[in-house]
C-alpha cells in the first residue's frame, strides 16, 4: 500500500550547464529526469496528490513536480518537456518580479559573472573581498555573499544588490523571470499555478502584517492573472523555524489555500501537516541515481 507522496522541488532549467549555478539542472539533463518519471512513475498533480494522500488513495511510486519563484525558463525550457511526457507540474510564482523583476539573489549571481580579474572587493559593500581565479571559488564567492545578504532587512538588501549591479562590467540580465502572458498561458495549458508571496521575503523576519499582504496580495495578484483560484504555497525559502513560523502558517490557512510546501527534506505522507508538505530536490549525479533515490523515497 503506497503510502508516500514524493513533491520535487526545481528552480531553474537553465538552457546549458552553468559552471556558476551547480546546483541548477540543464534541460538536457531535465529531459532525462522527466523521461524516468513519466516511465516508472505515477505523476500527480501537486493538488490530487495532496487529496490523494489525505484520502489514502495514492497510487503507488507517486510523485509530484513544483518549482519555484517563477523563473522564465521554466516556460521555455521546462514546459515544452512536460508536454512532451505529458506531465503536470506547478509553478509557484513570486508576483513581484514578473514581466522583467530579477530577485537579488540572481543580482549576486550575475554580477559576480560579470566581475573581471582574479578578485572581487565588495569591501565597500560590507560583502568581503573574494579570490575569484576559477569558476569554484567565483561560486564559493556568490554563496558567500548571498549568505551575508540574505537575513538583512529586504530595503537594505535591495539596495546593496543594487550597487552590486553597477560593479558589472556588462548589465545583469532583466529577463530571468516569467511574463505575464507566459503564467496566463501555462495556466491556460493545465499547469497549476501556485502562490509565494509578491516579493519573496523571509517571512519570519517580516513583520505579520506585511507577512499577511505578502501571503494574501501574492495570491489575489496570481487570481488576476490566471482568472481562477491559486489553492496551492510554497514558502520562500521554507525552511520551518527559520524562514517562517506557525504564525505564517496560520496565514496560509486562513488565506484560503488547500496545501503548502515548505523545503523541509522528505516525502509527504498521510501524517504530514499538509501546511507544511516536504519535498526533495531532485538534483543527483545520474539519472539512474536520480531514479533510485526517488524510488525509494516512496516506499
Ligand atoms: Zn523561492
Amino acid at each position: 500500500m503506497a503510502k508516500n507522496l514524493i513533491i520535487l522541488t526545481y528552480h531553474r532549467v537553465l538552457d546549458a550547464p552553468d559552471a556558476l549555478q551547480p546546483g541548477e539542472i540543464s534541460t538536457d539533463f531535465f529531459a532525462d529526469q522527466m523521461r524516468c518519471l513519466s516511465r516508472y512513475f505515477n505523476v500527480l498533480p501537486l493538488l490530487d496528490g495532496c487529496r490523494q494522500l489525505s484520502g489514502g488513495t495514492l497510487p503507488p511510486r507517486a510523485v509530484s513536480i513544483t518549482f519555484d519563484d517563477g523563473y522564465a525558463d521554466n516556460y521555455r525550457n521546462a514546459w515544452p518537456v512536460l508536454k512532451q511526457f505529458d506531465l503536470p507540474a506547478t509553478v509557484f510564482v513570486a508576483t513581484g518580479f514578473l514581466d522583467g523583476g530579477r530577485m537579488w539573489n540572481d543580482t549576486v549571481i550575475e554580477c559576480i559573472r560579470r566581475i573581471p580579474g582574479t578578485e572581487i572587493d565588495l569591501r565597500d559593500l560590507g560583502l568581503g573581498c573574494h579570490v575569484a581565479k576559477d569558476d569554484a571559488q567565483r561560486v564559493a564567492a556568490i554563496h558567500d555573499v548571498i549568505l551575508r545578504l540574505k537575513y538583512l532587512e529586504p530595503g537594505v538588501r535591495n539596495a546593496k544588490a543594487a550597487t552590486l549591479a553597477e560593479k558589472a562590467s556588462s548589465p545583469v540580465p532583466d529577463d530571468l523571470m516569467l511574463e505575464i502572458r507566459q503564467v496566463k498561458e501555462l495556466s491556460r495549458s493545465g499547469i497549476e499555478i501556485g502562490a509565494h508571496t509578491i516579493t519573496h521575503p523571509i517571512l519570519r523576519s517580516t513583520e505579520i502584517g506585511t507577512a499577511r499582504e505578502e501571503i494574501v496580495g501574492g495570491k489575489r495578484r496570481l487570481e488576476e492573472i490566471v482568472g481562477s483560484d491559486v489553492r496551492s504555497f510554497a514558502y520562500p525559502n521554507g525552511k520551518p523555524g527559520v524562514d517562517y513560523d506557525p504564525a505564517h502558517v496560520e496565514l496560509v490557512r486562513e488565506a484560503g489555500f488547500e496545501c503548502a510546501v515548505s523545503t523541509t527534506h522528505g516525502a509527504a505522507t498521510a501524517s504530514s501537516d499538509i501546511w507544511q508538505l516536504p519535498r526533495i530536490g531532485p538534483w543527483a549525479e545520474s539519472t539512474l541515481r536520480f531514479g533510485l533515490r526517488t524510488l525509494r523515497a516512496t516506499f
